[in-house]
């Protein structure tokens, strides 16, 4: 329906890229909503007449979906079928320039820091008592906690603390207060995300201090499942295995880019570590909590890969075999130290690797997943999809992770509800099971 004159505003919120930035859309909208705003995340048809989009900036093809989303709406808005574009986020906060020359059909352009000045085009004041209190967009039952800002680290890939800026961790108290709230509105399972979660603190009290924020996290009431994911191998604070050994809500499971495997790579990448100090880091895991779960990733075709290298990261996956792994191809990002670098891993190259890895990992993947067979799992069920009712077990991450799915025409879960699952099956990346009665 063409918008004739301006009406009261209807706000459609678009989020792009990572769970950091869905937190941001999720407190954006709570301060619309919280201004009188109508406000909605990710709509369909047309019931909206103002669109935010909040873009991802990271490396080439997330840049280009997010120019891609910003030119239909703008394209919309030349239609008339919406009245305002505002763009905010990661690429706005890098290119804002260049691309209000370019896209001039945008209203307005927000960095990742200006929600105040977004709030104002809808004559609404950032709300402080708000604080704390946020709109979730995920099932109800899990949210993301965001417990810090930006990044101090000098990976040389990497363009985030161009557009993050640098390491804010969030006072201990105000992450209690947001858990709480959130679990107040039924939310049981917490995942606890960052640039870098392990640097928790040593900007706000001068010690690594995510051991604590951890301890305190599982007293709060209601949570059932605290998840860790971002955290960095250098400097890694050992005391937090304590914590997730010794806490039963805390998942045993542990998200830790590494990156790569060679020590003539991780140099390269100014990762601060050597592949010696990473494997130490990965007993000592292995060791303090036996069940753990852990996800890494990999970047392959940074400028200076050797064949070698990538036959030594493929004998390190091989060897050390993660339960979960994603992989990456670099992409040469201006501004980044690497882009001083001359970029030449083909773009062929870079795409062989990163198969060659995955398939690999696809066999690793396999072989944990028929030991899980005839074994059972507390499951949290996320939903129900195409005749199976999908949930997770405390290894298993949204959206990123294996899944486990039930089949719905023998069986009746509650979406939300925790369940043990017996495994009967097992694929690369799913697991298929039935209601256990008993334990
Ligand atoms: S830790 Fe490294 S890769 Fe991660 S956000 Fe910081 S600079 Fe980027």
């Amino acid at each position: 329906m063409k918008t004739k004159g301006t009406k009261k505003p209807k706000v459609n919120l678009v989020t792009l890229g990572c769970s950091k930035n869905l937190v941001d859309s999720e407190v954006i909208m709570t301060q619309l909503s919280g201004g009188g705003i109508s406000v909605a995340h990710e709509m369909d048809g047309s019931a909206y007449n103002i669109v935010i989009i909040n873009t991802c900036g990271f490396i080439e093809n997330a840049k280009q979906e997010s120019i891609d989303t910003i030119l239909k709406y703008a394209e919309a808005k030349k239609e008339g079928w919406i009245e305002k574009v505002y763009v905010t986020g990661c690429l706005s906060q890098r290119y804002r320039e260049e691309l209000q020359d370019e896209i001039p059909d945008v209203d307005a352009w927000f960095g990742t820091m200006e929600l105040p000045a977004l709030l104002k085009k809808f004559k609404a004041n950032y709300k402080h008592e708000l604080i704390g209190e946020r709109i979730t967009t995920t099932a109800k039952h899990y949210a993301y906690l965001k417990i810090s800002e930006g990044c101090d680290r000098p990976c040389s890939f990497c363009a985030i603390p161009i557009m993050r800026g640098k390491h804010i961790s969030k006072p201990i108290e105000s992450v209690l207060t947001e858990a709480k709230h959130l679990a107040k509105n039924g939310v049981k399972e917490l995942l606890l995300i960052a640039q870098d979660s392990t640097y928790y603190g040593l900007d706000l009290y001068k010690k690594r201090n995510l051991a604590e924020l951890l301890d305190r996290l599982s007293e709060v009431d209601g949570i059932d499942w605290i998840r860790l994911h971002y955290a960095f191998p250098t400097g890694f604070p050992e005391d937090i295995l304590d914590v997730i050994s010794a806490k039963k809500n805390i998942c045993n499971y542990l998200d830790i880019p590494l990156q790569h495997a060679s020590t003539n790579m991780l140099q390269r990448m100014r990762r601060g570590t050597t592949r010696e100090k990473t494997e130490l880091l990965l007993e000592k895991i292995r060791l303090a909590v036996p069940d753990i779960a852990i996800r890494t990733t990999m970047l392959v075709g940074h400028p200076g890969e050797t064949e070698q290298d990538f036959r030594e990261l493929l004998a390190f996956v091989e060897k050390w075999r993660f339960e979960r792994l994603g992989v990456f191809t670099y992409s040469h990002e201006e501004g980044t130290r690497a882009f001083h670098m001359k970029d030449d891993v083909s773009p062929e190259i870079k795409e062989e690797r990163a198969n060659e890895l995955m398939r690999l990992q696809e066999q690793i993947s396999l072989g944990f997943n028929e030991e899980k067979v005839g074994k059972t799992f507390k499951t949290l069920i996320d939903r129900k999809e195409s005749g199976y009712f999908v949930g997770r077990t405390e290894h298993d991450s949204p959206d990123v992770d294996n899944e486990v799915l039930i089949d719905a025409s023998k069986h009746y879960m509650r979406v939300g509800d925790f369940a043990d699952v017996k495994i009967t099956e097992a694929r690369e990346f799913d697991l298929y099971g039935i209601p256990s009665v008993n334990k």
